[in-house]
């Protein structure tokens, strides 16, 4: 690889997440630039790759035949040069109760620039702090990237909470072209339900958990899903709003010395937040969604702040992508991002 083509990355710079790296191995691989990355999590307690950024890592570089330097556990830098992406059956097991969801959203969005459908099962962790739950990605991401024109669709095989790990999720999806979406107005009301999900933990816990956050929010429906013993142990309450134009999941995670009260309180809070904010999409699904519409070349979407991550995001895309991307507050205290 010649030097001056490759793309220098801090990894320090604004959320110093692991965001950093997953935006630029999927740009990377679709745009086939090189990237060297320094300072990896860099603001994370355990800063550098931990074995769910390794596995994005392995996962791109399998995807697109990439010649890698510094993937090993604990690493802070990286360096990646993609070739030609390869449609295929991959899998990939994390080893880890790190997120299944963070994987395959890294490789899913060079997979529909590929030359052939493809299958993508990852196993670890599905239901992680700091990381969407697959629910996430199959209630509120993947109905809005199809609406894009993305071939996927993603399934739960079993679920993976903190710390076992154990879960799996596989996606399918193919060669497809992306169309921008205009997300201003959220749309009427369809669906305001929580979901309390326990798995080797008692079904007092998710009843508790739905009586209140019932009570928070007046939600209309509330169920407790009991979980083969197996998954577990773990607690997780999932708040889906969901309205004509987005589906939002907002999510809590029960743990050990935080009362189902609290962990209730805290999706509610969430959801609470959204509904007031007036905006189309919540903080998470707003950083999420802007790589694939910066992949079509423009878009628009309402949210309820610009969160770090989002500004982060913005910067990394900006440095691979022919594109401009605006967020701006506006009169009504919402947000407004413009991709251009
Ligand atoms: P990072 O901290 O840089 O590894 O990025 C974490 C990613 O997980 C971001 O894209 C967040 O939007 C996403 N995320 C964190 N918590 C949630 C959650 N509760 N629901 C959905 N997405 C989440």
């Amino acid at each position: 690889m010649k030097e001056q083509d490759i793309i220098e990355l801090d990894g320090s710079q604004g959320e110093g997440g692991g965001q950093v790296l997953r935006t630029a191995l999927t740009l990377a691989m679709i745009t086939g630039r090189p990237f060297r990355i320094e300072h990896i999590r860099a603001k994370r307690s355990k800063p550098g790759l931990l074995r769910q950024h390794l596995t994005a890592v392995q996962a791109a570089a399998a995807v697109s035949s990439a010649q890698v330097d510094g993937a090993a556990v604990g690493s802070q830098t990286l360096r990646f040069a993609p070739g030609p992406i390869r449609g295929g059956d991959y899998r990939l097991a994390i080893g880890t109760a790190g997120s299944c969801t963070l994987v395959l959203q890294t490789v899913l969005p060079a997979l529909w620039f590929a030359d052939a459908p493809s299958t993508v099962t990852v196993s670890g962790g599905t239901h992680n702090k700091a990381a969407p739950p697959a629910d996430f990605l199959i209630r509120a991401w993947q109905p809005l990237v199809r609406r894009m024109g993305a071939k996927l669709d993603i399934t739960l095989r079993r679920h993976g909470f903190y710390p076992a790990g154990g879960g799996e999720v596989v996606a399918s999806t193919e060669p497809c072209g992306l169309q921008a979406i205009t997300l201003i107005d959220r749309g009427e009301r369809q669906a305001l339900k929580a979901e309390a999900l326990v798995a080797a933990v008692p079904g007092s816990v998710a009843r508790r958990e739905l009586e209140r956050a019932g009570a928070q929010l007046a939600c209309l429906g509330g169920r407790v899903r009991e979980l083969p013993a197996g998954e577990g142990p773990g607690n997780a309450l999932l708040i889906e709003v969901a309205h004509a134009q987005v589906t939002e999941l907002f999510t809590s995670f029960g743990e050990r010395g935080v009362s189902a009260e609290a962990v209730a309180d805290h999706a509610a809070r969430q959801a609470r937040l959204y509904l007031e904010s007036g905006a189309a999409v919540g903080e998470y699904l707003a950083d999420q969604l802007l790589l694939p519409l910066a992949l079509a070349g423009g878009g628009a979407f309402t949210t309820v702040s610009a969160s770090s991550h989002l500004l982060t995001n913005i910067a990394v895309i900006e440095k691979f992508l022919p594109v401009e991307i605006a967020a701006s507050a506006q009169a009504d205290g919402r947000w407004l991002v413009e991709i251009g």
